[in-house]
C-alpha cells in the first residue's frame, strides 16, 4: 500500500482560534499552525486497485501542528483540546453532510431532554452508523 501522504499535496496554513486558558480562565485568540492536505487530481503512479479505492474515499483535511499555546493573559502554556486536531476542509464552510449531521445529533443527544412520548423501536446507538476513523 502507498503511504497516505503520497495522495496529498501539503501546504502550511495559519488559522486563528479561540481557546480558554485552564489556569486563568481567560479566552484569547491564538494563531495556530496547521498543514492543509489537498487531495491530488489522481492517485500516484504505481497505485494498485486498493490504493485507488482508498484514494477515492479521501477528503481534503487540515492537521494541526501546534499542540499547545502560551496564554496571552497569564503566560502559562496549555494544551489545545486534542479533539480539534483534525478538520475536514468540507466541514469548514457550507452545509454539513450527512455524516456531520449525525455526529452533531449524537453530540446534542448528550443534553438532558424531555422524555419522548413513545419509545423508538431501537435505541439510537444501535441504528446510528459508525463514523470511526479508518
Ligand atoms: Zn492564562
Amino acid at each position: 500500500m502507498i503511504d497516505e501522504r503520497a495522495f496529498f499535496t501539503e501546504k502550511p496554513e495559519t488559522r486563528q482560534a479561540r481557546y480558554q486558558c485552564p489556569k486563568c480562565r481567560r479566552t484569547g485568540e491564538y494563531n495556530i499552525r496547521w498543514v492543509r492536505r489537498s487531495k491530488k487530481d489522481k492517485p500516484p503512479a504505481g497505485a494498485d486497485e486498493g490504493d485507488r479505492a482508498k484514494f477515492a474515499k479521501l477528503r481534503d483535511y487540515l492537521l494541526r501542528l501546534d499542540d499547545e499555546v502560551t496564554c496571552k493573559a497569564c503566560g502559562k502554556r496549555f494544551e489545545i483540546p486534542s479533539q480539534h486536531s483534525l478538520m475536514f476542509v468540507d466541514q469548514l464552510g457550507g452545509l454539513p453532510n450527512d455524516e456531520d449531521l449525525e455526529r452533531e445529533i449524537g453530540a446534542a443527544s448528550g443534553e438532558p431532554e424531555r422524555a419522548p412520548e413513545t419509545k423508538p423501536a431501537l435505541p439510537a446507538r444501535f441504528t446510528r452508523k459508525s463514523s470511526g476513523w479508518k
